[in-house]
């Protein structure tokens, strides 16, 4: 099969990942082998690809925003047939039975892989799954649709639950990528107010757009305090300027897996109960309520689309600010852009 495959970390700018053939995987045990049709372009392949990460496989193929139909299943993977479509996201497996996976925090396992990271992911034909990881996608999605929200959505849902936002609330964002053009849709359903500050001018245009109340740069105050922020850029030096932004006793929470050196914190600016929370990784339930909840808003994906092959072309226009939305890999796209 074709993939990209990414043999030592690098910088992005050197064009790491090759276009190449690689075996087929075949599954085993609880693993379903899937055809995939998009895959989904995140900050954290970029993260994994430029060794921001502590390396855990290489070569590997990154990619964990992965729709594909079942091809073939392990006979002891019974759940889910051949020709279905799934979504496959950024929790590969989890152990079960650590004390997190035991307190209904999988997303917190002490053994779990990660698709695209520890084990291979969906920039390739195929990939492998655990049969108990996919999710049922809404067919109110297209492939390409889709892609997205399987982990800009899920964290993007799950950093809003974990932002404490209620309904009529002041939410401030903090970038505005593909995370945050979906998670606005929801904070908005909701019936929350939402602030963004980022950097570039067109996601300021893409944020009022979708329905933000104001958009500025990245440090400018927003007009009104915030009873929430979440900061979805990996910039640490963001974070004072989030915390100024909140009333009493809100939180601000960092959606990403990856972020620069935060400068010194001032206690006054935390004083009053405000709180800073990382958000990591996701659980099955929240994969699933944000799938439940995307369908009914329904949510509209903004994507940038590529063929497989070009996948470093992808994360380049990432990592410059290039991509309004989210980046997708068009699998059935032959590498000239033509639909094969
Ligand atoms: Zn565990
Ligand atoms: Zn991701």
């Amino acid at each position: 099969m074709k993939a990209c495959v990414i043999d030592a970390p690098a910088p992005i700018e050197t064009n790491p990942l090759r276009f190449r053939d690689v075996p087929r995987p075949e599954p085993q045990g609880n693993q379903v082998l899937i055809r995939v049709r998009a895959c989904g372009v995140c900050r954290t392949d970029l993260h994994v690809i430029e060794g921001e990460l502590a390396p855990r496989k290489y070569p590997v193929i990154p990619g964990h925003q992965v729709v594909g139909v079942v091809e073939a299943v392990e006979k002891s993977a019974a759940r889910i047939n051949p020709g279905t479509r799934v979504g496959v996201a950024w929790l590969h497996s989890t152990d079960g039975v650590c004390e997190y996976c035991r307190a209904g925090r999988e997303n917190l396992c002490d053994h779990a892989d990660f698709t695209g990271y520890t084990v291979d992911g969906g920039y390739a034909e195929y990939l492998l799954a655990d049969e108990k990881f996919v999710y049922a996608l809404p067919d109110a999605f297209t492939d390409v649709q889709a892609a997205p929200l399987l982990c800009a959505g899920i964290i993007g849902f799950r950093s809003l639950r974990l932002s404490g936002i209620k309904p009529g609330g002041r939410l401030g964002f903090y970038g505005f990528g593909a995370a945050a053009h979906l998670a606005i849709q929801v904070a908005l359903h909701w019936n929350a107010e939402v602030y963004v500050s980022t950097r570039d001018e067109r996601h300021r245009r893409l944020a009022l757009d979708l329905g933000a109340r104001w958009a500025g740069g990245t440090l400018d105050p927003p007009p009104v305090p915030l009873d929430a922020a979440i900061v979805f850029a990996p910039a640490g030096e963001i974070v004072p300027a989030a915390l100024k932004a909140l009333k009493k006793g809100g939180t601000v929470a960092l959606a990403g897996i990856y972020m620069s050196p935060t400068p010194p914190l001032e206690y006054a600016w935390l004083y009053h109960e405000r709180a800073i929370l990382s958000v990591a990784n996701n659980t099955r339930e929240d994969g699933e309520q944000f799938l439940k909840v995307a369908a009914e808003i329904p949510i509209r994906t903004h994507t940038e689309v590529f063929p497989l092959a070009e996948a470093n072309r992808a994360l380049n226009a990432l990592k410059n600010d290039a991509i309004n939305g989210a980046a997708v890999l068009d699998i059935s796209l032959s590498s000239d852009g033509l639909a094969r």
